[in-house]
């Protein structure tokens, strides 16, 4: 069975060298295991985190070891009485192409109700951090001023339908002209900046909320941070999700400069790992099944095709190569 390696830490933007795939022997499956082998696997910018030395809240990667992640699979041999050979399950053991387990943190999927990858983005662990972010966290309310960074990925686009679904006046960042066109255009959202194409983050967020940001999804961290901070309202809440701006810094973020604005404005920033509100799962799909149905919440998949491929595709996500949800499909059977 094919894997893939960390071979080294990166230092900055992680480069195709720090990886490297290796062929290993699979022992058979005993009783109570069964054998998945994996379709696809879910590349996240969080899995820069564990490529650093120490654990944060997650464990950090083992040199010479293989990667982990979201995967979705078919068990292709069973000795387990819950597991049947043809199931489709999501699992944690991404960037290879089998895997045994006995079961734990592995989760039957539904097949009839969305094409399985979904259960990696919209149905999965990216749309529910875009709904425990707005609903937990923000506790958002109708009608607020929502401002999303990295608005076109897989958190991102869903944070920016449901508070569209909530009647909220939705604002995006994005960094490519294809992404504004389809969170304008498909997404639905009330305006869109190419944080790119200007110089003047704040400013531009000032001219599309005149009347100023209630809750701002945090994405991005550093410039947006601060561009936000510059025009959020009197206690509005910053919802701390990512910020992907500083993951591959070697020295530490110039921005936010304006901290204390979180004081003067009486801002709520709070930080949070959808890993802790898993207990919410059932609620969350019963929420997004009719919005899906309804056309309401729409999402893209970017899908990089091959194992041999993932360090690519997880790179890119530093580079802004996806809109949607960044897959790599393993094998289609
Ligand atoms: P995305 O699909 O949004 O992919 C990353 C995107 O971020 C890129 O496409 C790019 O889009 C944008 N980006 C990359 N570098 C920068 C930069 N320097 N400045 C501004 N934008 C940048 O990934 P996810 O939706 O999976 O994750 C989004 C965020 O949510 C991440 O920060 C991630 O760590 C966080 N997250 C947090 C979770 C939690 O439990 N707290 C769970 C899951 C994700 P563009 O073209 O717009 O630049």
């Amino acid at each position: 069975s094919k894997q893939i390696e960390l071979v080294s830490r990166p230092d900055g933007i992680p480069s195709p060298s720090n990886f490297r795939m290796e062929s290993v022997e699979l022992s058979p499956i005993a009783d109570g295991e069964f054998l998945v082998k994996n379709q696809w696997m879910s590349v996240d910018p969080y899995m820069r985190g564990r490529m650093k030395e120490g654990d944060s809240y997650v464990p950090a990667f083992k040199i010479d070891e293989p990667l982990e992640g979201g995967c979705i699979g078919q068990v292709v041999e069973s000795r387990h009485k819950d597991y049947q050979k043809g199931d489709m399950v999501l699992g944690n053991l991404g960037w290879r192409e089998y895997w045994k387990s006995n079961g734990q943190g592995v989760t039957v999927v539904d097949p009839e109700l969305a094409p399985v990858q979904a259960y990696l983005g919209a149905l999965g662990m990216t749309g529910m951090t875009a709904w425990v972010g707005l609903n937990k966290i923000a506790e958002l309310q109708s009608g607020s001023t929502v401002f999303v960074s990295a608005a076109s990925g897989a958190v991102g686009s869903i944070v920016c339908q449901l508070a569209k679904a909530k009647d909220c006046h939705v604002i995006g960042s994005a960094g490519k002209p294809e992404k504004i066109d389809w969170l304008r255009d498909k997404a639905g959202i009330d305006a869109v900046i190419n944080y790119k194409q200007t110089d003047d983050l704040a400013g531009e967020l000032a001219r599309l909320a005149p009347n100023g940001i209630d809750v701002y999804f945090d994405n991005v961290g550093s410039d947006h941070l601060e561009a936000a901070l510059d025009v959020m309202n009197d206690f509005g809440c910053c919802v701390e999700c990512g910020m992907i701006a500083t993951y591959n810094a070697t020295d530490p973020p110039a921005a936010p400069r304006n901290l204390f604005k979180v004081i003067a404005k009486r801002i709520r920033m709070q930080g949070f790992i959808v890993m802790d509100h898993m207990d919410a799962r059932q609620q969350f799909i019963q929420e997004m099944a009719p919005l899906v149905k309804a056309g309401k919440v729409v999402w893209e998949e970017t899908i990089t095709e091959g194992l041999e491929h993932a360090p690519e595709a997880f790179i890119g996500l530093f580079d802004g190569d996806n809109l949607g949800k960044q897959l790599v499909r393993i094998s289609g059977d």
